[in-house]
């Protein structure tokens, strides 16, 4: 914890930036949704910060963090606030800094957006849909399921992909993301400019190398996606339909392309498996769409395809419950098809019964169905199977996002060992540090530029393994 005099200095440092230490602020603002995860709700459920403060530009950041540096307080950055493995829970109290001030779209050009990092993904969305600059407006290449509450900052701070990763690729694939701006945590801090790939020394990095202030995306001309529920007999089918979309996708739109004139096989934004046993947690939204004895294929699809999909369906032996646009499903009071897939899937669950936990892997393409339907039969109802359609620069990924009944620690492990044993892949969100979960590795061009960005180590001690205490530069004021 900060020596009171340490804080009482840097208030003083920092005074007209709006910030307090009231209680239930700091309640509020050291959590994210860990709590999705039982074991990370016992490990960080009593993390505090012991001052919020939320600047509303960029010479406000930069106030702060020299005020940070000079007073040696440890500072964790905090967008929406929803990532789902701690990622801006602060381990070891300090400055909890909201940059959700900082939410301006700067500039909107054809292809490109440079906005401030706090813009929620959906003001930023709604910003590219509506400049004139390109007729009929852009859209973002990708947003992660919570793009209606998430930052960009934030999502590229510790998200991955998302809806747009089976049309786009993933945030790491080259030229998604093309400059970032980034302010060190330093006595007289510096703004560095990381382009191309320079950007993955931040990305995913969970705001331990610097705060991000600024950033440039790439877009696409706009597309009034058609939100689509597909039903089958059987999960096995469902996913028959998804393999064959993903696999007809990376035929028509290459990542970092526009469609190919001549391939023109299918084009979405969302393709998302979801088994039958998961309906009961869609029942309120969706009722007879989704129902208990049928498996869906919740999918965005592209208006010029949609008869193509429908027959692609019908090929696969499904029946079509819902093809909506989003306005149309927001006139309807239904939410839009990317709320019922990714980490979405896990809460829609959460919301009815907190028994339960989610994991996260990744299936070896091409996807081995049987596998999964012998998986079924091995953990019958203490695993639900949801699967997400991805791409990125080597080609299809297929990420699991299973429910788990939640038993203890031992159970969840052996399932997780049961998973690698098949060959999957495990990105272990029970956990909170970066190497622990998904990197499994220590990513040293990260830790080498937080040396640069934050050479005393005071953004957020504990959330990466390749940091080691001696690293630190000793501060001298
Ligand atoms: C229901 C649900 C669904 C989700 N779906 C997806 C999904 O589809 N895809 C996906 O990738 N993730 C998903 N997530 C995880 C998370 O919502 C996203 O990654 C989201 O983009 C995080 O944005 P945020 O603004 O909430 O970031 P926060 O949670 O506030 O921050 C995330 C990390 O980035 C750091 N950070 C934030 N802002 C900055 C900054 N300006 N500079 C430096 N570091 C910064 C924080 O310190 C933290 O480590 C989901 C989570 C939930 C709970």
């Amino acid at each position: 914890m900060t020596h009171p005099a340490h804080l009482r200095a840097f208030l003083a440092a920092i005074e007209g930036i709006d910030c307090t230490q009231e209680n239930h602020t700091l309640s509020v603002k050291s959590k994210d949704y860990f709590w999705y995860s039982p074991l990370l709700q016992q490990s960080l459920g009593d993390k505090l910060g012991e001052v919020w403060v939320k600047p509303r530009d960029q010479d406000e950041v930069i106030r702060v963090a020299a005020a940070a540096c000079q007073h040696q307080i440890n500072l964790t950055v905090r967008g929406g606030g929803t990532g789902n493995y701690g990622q801006c829970v602060p381990l070891e109290g300090g400055v909890i800094l909201d940059i959700t001030g900082l939410n301006r779209v700067l500039s909107i050009r054809p292809g490109q957006v440079r906005c401030e990092a706090g813009v929620l993904m959906m003001d930023l969305e709604r910003a590219v849909r509506a400049d004139p600059c390109v007729s009929g407006g852009q859209e973002l290449l990708m947003y992660p399921s919570t793009r209606d509450i998430a930052t960009i900052g934030g999502f590229v701070g510790g998200g991955y992909g998302g809806a747009g990763s089976i049309r786009n690729g993933i945030l790491k694939d080259p030229g998604n993301v093309t400059r970032i701006k980034v302010v060190t945590l330093e006595a007289q801090p510096r703004v560095i400019e990381l382009t191309d790939a320079d950007i993955q020394k931040v990305h995913h990095a969970f705001g331990t190398n610097g705060i991000m202030t600024e950033l440039t995306l790439s877009l696409k001309p706009a597309v009034d996606w058609v939100h689509h529920i597909a039903l089958f007999d059987g999960y096995p089918q469902a996913l028959q339909l998804c393999v064959a979309a993903t696999d007809a996708i990376s035929r028509t739109v290459s990542i970092g392309g526009n469609p190919r004139p001549n391939e023109q096989l299918m084009d979405a934004f969302l393709i998302t498996a979801v088994e039958r046993r998961f309906s009961p947690f869609y029942e309120k939204e969706f009722g007879a769409r989704f129902p208990a004895h049928r498996d869906a294929v919740f999918s965005m699809i592209h208006p010029d395809y949609l008869e193509r999909w429908r027959a692609m369906v019908v090929q696969h032996g499904g029946q079509e419950t819902m093809a909506m646009t989003e306005q149309a499903l927001t006139d309807a009071g239904l939410p839009p098809a990317f709320e019922c897939g990714w980490n979405h899937t896990t809460l829609m669950a959460l919301r009815l019964d907190r028994s339960w936990t989610n994991l996260q892997t990744i299936h070896a393409w091409p996807l081995d169905i049987a596998q999964i339907t012998q998986q079924m039969q091995r953990w019958g109802d203490e695993v639900l199977m949801h699967h997400e359609f991805a791409r990125d620069h080597n080609g299809p990924v297929v990420f699991g996002l299973p429910l788990v009944a939640y038993f203890d620690k031992d159970r969840l492990y052996e399932i997780i060992g049961e998973f690698e044993a098949d060959g999957c892949a495990v990105l272990d969100n029970h956990v909170y540090t970066i190497e622990g979960g998904g990197m499994k590795t220590i990513d040293s061009a990260q830790i080498e530029f937080k040396k640069i960005a934050d050479p005393h180590g005071l953004m957020n001690p504990g959330k990466t393994e390749g940091w080691q205490p001696g690293m630190a530069v000793p501060f001298t004021a």
